[in-house]
């Protein structure tokens, strides 16, 4: 089996904090570039069958619905589709939008991750996203009505401001929507960006022991909520855990296509050049290598044990589980039953958890 990405690089407005590749929306380029998408389709779908699709980006829903029935549509014509894919779609929250909800169904997607971020209007303006609270709870009542029942939201923790009264505001709505995932992140501030650049906002972000306790709330809250931790910023309820993205940390093979989509696939990992006019003109998109031979042991336990289910004892070398009590002492893993999983306290800082045991 093997997932298809989409990588849709076009955004009404670039957020303040995002150094994600895309650029401003423009119907003439986006027109062309759902052609190149579907050239490159017809040029090498996946031969093995395709059990996920997942538009990303930038911002899919930019696309008209009937542009994504096109590529649906391509998809079905070139590539084999498993009886029930599941075929996500990253959604940002606006105005009104129950026939393009409604003609999306249509076309076949079948889950949407919503950028919802935050429920708090102060925040949303602080992380200089253009759509509102309502918007957000609108989004999902409306997709609901028109028959998603699979349903992700984004939450942005760690932002500036987000005292634990307003997260728990946020975490209270968003445990009453009809939902069955919740993506949540802790906010980076990356170079370069105006975010990177403002010393009020950075004066008012959390320090680390705040960020790891909105984490930790977030994590507690919402499996109050029914929503169980499967990843370190994955929650699903029994069954609705992503597909697509669990390929990413069990080393699936995934084929992307678009401008700046990576790819582990056909042994390699590469990634398209970020150049739209390339992607839009080249009959296959420009690639780069980026791995000759990606999904090594030590990628494969560091991927693993970013999933709740962990990895089992003796995939460890006896150098690391020598490091095992130490860190189970520490609360941050739990080694029982012959596996290795980390707990909550662990995932807030998974990075130096899983340097500790693997470095
Ligand atoms: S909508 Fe998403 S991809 Fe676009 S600028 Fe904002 S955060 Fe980045």
């Amino acid at each position: 089996m093997t997932g298809l990405y989409f990588h849709i690089p076009f955004c009404a407005k670039k957020c303040p904090y995002c150094d994600f590749f895309s650029v401003s929306y423009h119907k003439e380029t986006v027109s062309q570039y759902v052609g190149a998408i579907i050239r490159n389709l017809s040029a090498y779908a996946p031969e093995e069958m395709v059990d996920t699709i997942y538009f990303g980006g930038g911002t899919p829903s930019l696309l008209s619905a009937a542009q994504i029935g096109e590529i649906l549509n391509a998809c079905a014509k070139y590539a084999h589709l498993s009886d029930s894919p599941e075929i996500t779609l990253e959604f940002n929250p606006t105005g009104e939008r129950t026939q393009y909800l409604h003609d999306l169904r249509t076309a076949g997607i079948n889950r949407l991750s919503i950028g919802t971020q935050s429920f708090s209007d102060a925040q949303l303006s602080l992380l200089g996203r253009t759509h509102r609270a309502a918007d957000g709870i609108r989004t999902v009542m409306t997709a609901k009505e028109q028959g998603f029942d699979n349903l992700s939201c984004d939450l942005m923790l760690a932002c500036p401001h987000q005292s634990e009264a307003v997260l728990a505001e946020t975490l209270d709505i968003l445990g009453k929507l009809p939902i069955t995932h919740v993506s949540a992140y802790l906010l980076q501030v990356e170079e370069g960006t105006p975010l990177s650049g403002s010393s009020e906002l950075l004066s008012h972000l959390p320090d680390d022991d705040t960020s790891v306790d909105r984490y930790l709330q977030t994590v507690r809250t919402l499996a109050e909520f029914g929503f169980q931790q499967y990843e370190v910023s994955s929650f699903a309820k029994a069954g609705f855990e992503s597909r697509h993205n669990t390929k990413y940390w069990t080393c699936e093979p995934y084929l992307g296509i678009g401008a700046g989509a990576h790819s582990c696939y056909g042994g390699t990992r590469f990634q398209a050049k970020r150049d739209i006019a390339a992607f839009c003109t080249a009959p296959i998109q420009p690639t780069e290598l980026i791995d000759p031979s990606p999904c090594g042991t030590e990628e494969r336990l560091m991927l693993a044990l970013r999933m709740k289910r962990g990895v089992p004892v003796d995939a460890l070398t006896l150098q690391a589980q020598k490091k095992l009590p130490l860190l189970e002492k520490g609360g941050y893993l739990r080694a029982e039953n012959g596996c290795v999983s980390l707990t909550p306290e662990g995932f807030a800082v998974s990075n130096a958890v899983i340097a500790a045991l693997l470095g």
